[in-house]
């Protein structure tokens, strides 16, 4: 397996991704240093890279532990986080690439949540890891940036192929999915979505990884356009534009509330 979600504190995620040839892995947002190395062991790899999506602490919180158990270990962060990336070793921006082994990772700039926040894309995985941008439907709190932001930082990761994996950086979609409903309450992708994803969490499994085409079906702040959506809103606001950041930044505003 290439791909594996180690939990981390509450309902975190970091993931290990690994090169099969050479059995050497990177980790993508390492809050608990402990638990990662164990997974490492248990899994016989090697740990040479470190992969933050951004600066916040439950993802990062690792990063010097990691460090000081593995001399020589490359700590990537982005150059927008202007250096809060603890035990950063190499800058990254935009269209950099990543390595872990063989792999190659593309860095793709996605602002909003935080300034420098990036995703990380593995075309030989169809995986994408999101980090606090992108959940399996739902977004990150916008924090550093405004609704036009996160917009333009969706519509980078929405761009990807269909079949792309979504890792994101939190267990969050049963409490997503409850707010979507109450926007598209008529989306039967989403109600089945629902269904799948508290079943899974009844059984203790994650609900990890989604597709971006998946997300598109149901993630509300991919659909901006749609009619029902756009309906809920307005019975809330009649004035609202027909635009999608306004539609984006009402549906926002209420997600930060529910
Ligand atoms: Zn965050």
């Amino acid at each position: 397996m290439a791909i594996i979600p180690v939990p981390q504190l509450s309902d975190n995620y970091a993931y290990l991704v690994v090169d099969d040839a050479s059995r050497e892995c990177g980790v993508v947002d390492c809050s608990e240093a402990a638990k990662v190395l164990d997974a490492v062991q248990r899994q016989g790899l090697k740990l040479v890279a470190v992969l933050p999506t951004h600066w916040h602490f439950d993802h990062v919180g690792g990063n010097e532990d990691l460090a000081r158990a593995l001399p020589g270990i490359r700590v990537y962060g982005a150059r927008n986080e202007n250096g809060r990336i603890p035990a950063q070793t190499n800058e990254v921006a935009d269209g950099a690439t990543v390595r872990v082994g063989a792999l190659t990772g593309r860095v793709i700039g996605i602002p909003a949540h935080t300034n420098g926040h990036v995703a990380y894309y593995f075309p030989e995985l169809e995986a994408v890891f999101t980090g606090d941008t992108m959940f399996i439907a739902g977004c990150g709190r916008v924090f550093e940036g405004k609704a036009e932001t996160m917009v333009a930082s969706l519509a980078k990761l929405a761009a990807l192929p269909a079949a792309t994996r979504v890792y994101c950086g939190h267990e969050y979609t049963v409490k997503n999915l409850e707010f979507a409903l109450t926007l598209e309450p008529g989306n039967q992708a989403l109600k089945a979505k629902y269904a799948w994803a508290k079943k899974a969490r009844a059984a203790g499994q994650f609900t990890i990884p989604s597709t971006i085409g998946d997300e598109q079906q149901f993630n509300p702040f991919l659909r901006t356009a749609s009619p029902e959506l756009r309906a809920s809103l307005k019975k809330i606001d009649p004035a609202l534009p027909d635009d999608p950041v306004a539609i984006f930044a009402a549906a926002r505003a209420l997600k930060d509330k529910f």
